[in-house]
């Protein structure tokens, strides 16, 4: 077997996902391998992260301190805000460049089959933004747990802040794939060709 320190190491990377066994015996060996200012500095980007990254408290996106580049954004549209499941969709939508709004981050979506309720998701929050929004764009995945949250919230703000615009992204996005899995150009359209609640 391999010494107690290189053992250790391959359990660590099995924690990512998509590695085996095999690679993570791969990715240790390279560590081994490696001159130790560089490991020194992947290390400390590791426990970096885990310090100083946290939810924005406007948002619920990843940043580096109180709030995100994006809330704190004076040239952004602070009344057109999307809402999305994770900050992993946020990345995929700021690639795109083509959205000029701001992002709601719920860290989730409803999912009865899961026992994932509407209270363990950041909802409170988004009823408390609604209030200065003139558009609310649901943009969870097109899956059935995408669907029953954006028709879940849907009900809620039309009842909460019923002068707010409510709508869907169009779904030309892979089916049951997530939004952060869509080309930049399918993104695009399902938010240009996005429609009203009914
Ligand atoms: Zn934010």
């Amino acid at each position: 077997m391999y010494p107690e320190s290189l053992q250790k190491l391959i359990e660590g990377f099995k924690i990512l996902p998509g590695v085996g066994d095999k690679t993570a015996e791969r990715y240790a060996l390279v560590v081994a391998d490696t001159d130790e200012e560089t490991i020194r500095q992947f290390a400390s980007a590791l426990i970096e992260v885990k310090e100083k990254l946290r939810p924005c408290k406007v948002c619920g996106n990843l940043c580096d301190g109180e709030i995100c580049d994006i809330c704190a954004d004076p040239d952004r549209k602070h009344d057109t805000i999307l809402v999305v499941q994770s900050a992993k969709d946020v990345i995929a939508m700021e690639k795109t460049g083509q959205y000029h709004g701001v992002y709601h981050v719920l860290n989730g979506a409803i999912s009865p089959a899961k026992g994932i309720l509407p209270e363990e998701l950041n909802i409170d929050s988004l009823l408390e933004r609604a209030r200065q929004a003139r558009e609310i764009i649901l943009a969870t995945s097109a899956t059935v747990d995408g669907e029953t949250t954006a028709m879940y919230l849907d009900k809620l703000l039309k009842k909460e802040v019923p002068a707010v615009l409510v709508t869907r992204i169009a779904h030309g996005l892979p089916s049951g794939g997530m939004l952060d899995y869509a080309d930049e150009m399918t993104l695009v359209h399902a938010l240009s060709d996005r429609r009203k609640m009914e």
